[in-house]
């Protein structure tokens, strides 16, 4: 194929998930002339595999909560919210033993002065809001009203459609960007469709692929790939309404967050050996537009994916064994599984990979669980550096 040159843009971004698209969002709006390209038709990384929380209490107070909270700013903007299915329903925490309600009460403390809203609730408060939560499961909650959820399989499309119909977005699907060079005056993309494109800057955010661009590179960072197991149900009846991200016993014992509660070591170390706790399975759900429900998820790692596989399968046992720890959480009218999946991220004791290779290349992946709740301002930040 005929390799052909193209005029200079301002900036190249290679991959077309959340990261990608937030980058090319926030340079459009400065004005720039923006490429970006995805070796897929549609992207189908970690950003349309996810559940799409919104969630910055699941991370410490400090600088990644405070992206996640002008994260919710960003995504209640007239612009975003008019053209993508964010909804801000808020995020509930359930706890299921004394020892989780003393974590959410501990949480509660740190939150009120981190200054971020949230409020207790008793269980029969729960049970008013989420009439499906079990009985027998719920001590009390903790409910965050601020934060959202969104659709994932849509938020990406939505999103390079808005930046291609109002921006201009140079949108170029089906190409992996194969090389990328810095010359004197400006970086240069190969692509495999065989065009070269130059532009001034280039951002790669090329999620858990590892082995296309700067595998040396990659390689230093020491990434652990995550493979996370999920499950859609069938849509449940009409009336069946749960609303918000739902976060239940096992997070609490698991996020981040929980991590500065006077009593997290305790609990942790009390807690018992599980076939779900050795699956690194935590419940979460959350209603689909469509009324099915999104749960899941198991975590299983892999260090260095550049040069280790990791494993595709979908493992049945596993599903069983969450759908059936969900429905001792919530009462799921339908249960029937419609779909099942997994879905892969980078992540890095550093919290991300957001590294100049040189002065007009910029890598940003390995953002880990985050990437929904964090991505638009981590990306405000680099465009600003970027263009000023
Ligand atoms: C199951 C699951 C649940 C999650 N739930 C949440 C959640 O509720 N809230 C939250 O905040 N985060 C969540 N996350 C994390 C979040 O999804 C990720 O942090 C985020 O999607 C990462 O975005 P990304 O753009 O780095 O990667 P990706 O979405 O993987 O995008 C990378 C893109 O680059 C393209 N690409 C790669 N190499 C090239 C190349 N050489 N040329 C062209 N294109 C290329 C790929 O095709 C891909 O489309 C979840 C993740 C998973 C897997």
């Amino acid at each position: 194929m005929a390799r052909r040159s193209r005029t200079l843009s301002d900036l190249i971004v290679v991959g077309g998930g959340v990261l990608g698209v937030w980058h090319a969002y926030h340079a459009l709006r400065k004005g720039k002339r923006v490429v970006m390209l995805e070796r897929n038709p549609v992207p189908q990384g970690a950003s349309v595999r996810n559940f799409g929380q919104v969630v910055p209490s699941g991370l410490p107070p400090g600088i990644w909560r405070e992206r996640g909270k002008r994260a919710l700013k960003h995504y209640g903007s007239p612009e975003i919210s008019e053209n993508t299915s964010i909804r801000q329903n808020g995020s509930v925490y359930l706890a299921s033993d004394e020892d989780e309600w003393l974590l959410l009460q501990e949480m509660k403390l740190i939150n009120d002065n981190d200054g971020y809203e949230c409020h207790l609730l008793s269980d029969k408060e729960v049970f008013e809001r989420w009439p499906q939560a079990s009985r027998r499961y719920v001590r009390g909650g903790l409910f965050f009203p601020q934060e959202m959820s969104v659709e994932p399989t849509r938020l990406v499309r939505d999103m390079i459609g808005l930046m291609i119909a109002k921006y201009g977005l140079e949108y170029l699907p089906k190409v992996t960007a194969l090389s990328c060079r810095e010359q004197e005056h400006f970086a240069e993309v190969t692509g495999s469709n065989g065009a070269t494109l130059l532009a001034e800057q280039v951002i790669v955010c090329s999620g858990h692929e590892l082995r296309t661009l700067f595998a040396e590179e990659l390689l230093k960072h020491d990434l652990v790939t995550a493979r996370l197991q999920m499950i859609q149900t069938v849509p449940q009846p009409k009336d069946y309404q749960l609303k918000g991200n739902i976060l239940t016993g096992l997070t609490i014992r698991r996020y981040e967050a929980f991590h500065a509660c006077p009593s997290y070591q305790r609990v942790i170390d009390e807690m018992p050996d599980s076939y779900l706790r050795s699956q690194g399975v935590h419940i979460l759900f959350k209603q689909a537009v469509d009324g099915s429900l999104i749960l899941g998820d198991s975590h299983h790692y892999t260090r260095n994916a550049t040069t280790e596989t990791m494993s595709f399968e979908i493992d049945y046992a596993l599903n069983q064994a969450m759908l059936e720890e969900a429905m001792r959480i919530m009462e799921i009218p339908k249960p029937q599984i419609a779909s099942t999946w997994n879905g892969y991220y980078t992540q890095t004791t550093k919290e991300v990979v957001n590294t100049k290779i040189s002065d007009r290349v910029r890598i940003v992946t390995g953002i880990g669980g985050k990437g929904m709740t964090t991505g638009i301002s981590l990306a405000e930040e680099n465009i600003q550096a970027t263009f000023g």
